[in-house]
């Protein structure tokens, strides 16, 4: 492993592997989430399910006292945009929540986020959990060795403007991954092309666009973490951390290391 161009971390192959099974302990996770979240269960309790998982995995929750955080996951529900904590709240029919998870396994992280309908949401709204997805894979299949990290950037804003009239957050954005979770470089998900630090083999990003119904301005709540959106429209967040080999680019926190939607994308896939 070695540092270069401002701080960001090459993993070396073997290192690249050991956040493979951080990030697969975070996918079954978050597999496990969506299959947990109905009407009426809490945030508190969808925090402990997802505890005993990463824990039963032989992994360590890395959101647990980061910066003081409480909870094993963030949850965040409609207005709620990012860093919800999990709590007595329950969810009800038609509500949204965003989903956060990390895990650590032998000293090395993976990172990824998804958003849930509960039972049947408005048309509007998931609208908004497509394009948000959408634009998490635009972003990582803009990526490539040589290229630089705006380019995933513009490809998440790209296709977010390309499909109608939503909120890009600013004030909150993607990061480099490997042996602590935040790490440089960002990966805003907005911007020219061909800015930052090279995308490089043993580089490892976090790709995250946080996307609303309304504004990019957001709010944080009393409990200093809860990120809302500052006119009160709902919002997604999908997440998955990456990298990219020689062959093409791999999906650390997707179980299938992302192949099917990088196929349909016509992006080679670089996993093993
Ligand atoms: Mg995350
Ligand atoms: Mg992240």
């Amino acid at each position: 492993m070695g540092f270069r161009d401002r701080g960001v971390e090459i993993k070396t192959p073997e290192q690249i592997a050991h956040m493979r099974r951080a990030g697969l302990v975070v996918g079954r996770t978050l597999e496990l989430m969506r299959s947990s979240v109905r009407v009426g269960v809490t945030t508190g309790e969808l925090d402990a399910i997802a505890e005993d998982a990463i824990r039963s995995a032989g992994a360590v929750p890395s959101f647990k006292g980061y910066h003081g955080f409480p909870g094993s996951i963030c949850t965040s529900v409609n207005n709620e945009v990012v860093h919800g904590i999990p709590g007595d709240r329950a969810l009800a029919e038609g509500d949204v929540i965003s989903i956060d998870c990390g895990a650590i396994v032998d000293g090395w992280h993976g990172d990824a986020a998804t958003t849930v309908a509960v039972g049947q949401v408005r048309p509007d709204v998931s609208e908004l959990m497509r394009v948000t997805e959408e634009a998490l894979w635009a972003g990582i299949a803009a990526a490539r060795l040589g290229g630089r990290v705006t380019d995933i950037s513009h490809a998440v804003e790209t296709h977010v403007r390309s499909q109608g009239d939503f909120g890009i957050l600013e004030d909150y954005v993607g990061h480099g991954i490997g042996s602590a979770m935040h790490q440089p470089p960002n990966v805003p998900n907005f911007g020219r092309p061909g800015k930052g630090p090279k995308l490089v083999r043993g580089l490892a990003l976090a790709v995250e666009p946080m996307i609303t119904l309304g504004s990019k301005d957001t709010d944080v709540l009393d409990d200093d973490w809860t990120v809302i959106t500052g006119d009160g429209s709902w919002a997604a967040h999908y997440e998955h951390t990456f990298t990219l080999t020689p062959e093409g680019a791999w999906v650390l926190t997707a179980l299938d290391g992302g192949e099917s939607r990088l196929a349909d994308l016509g992006v080679p896939f670089g996993g093993r």
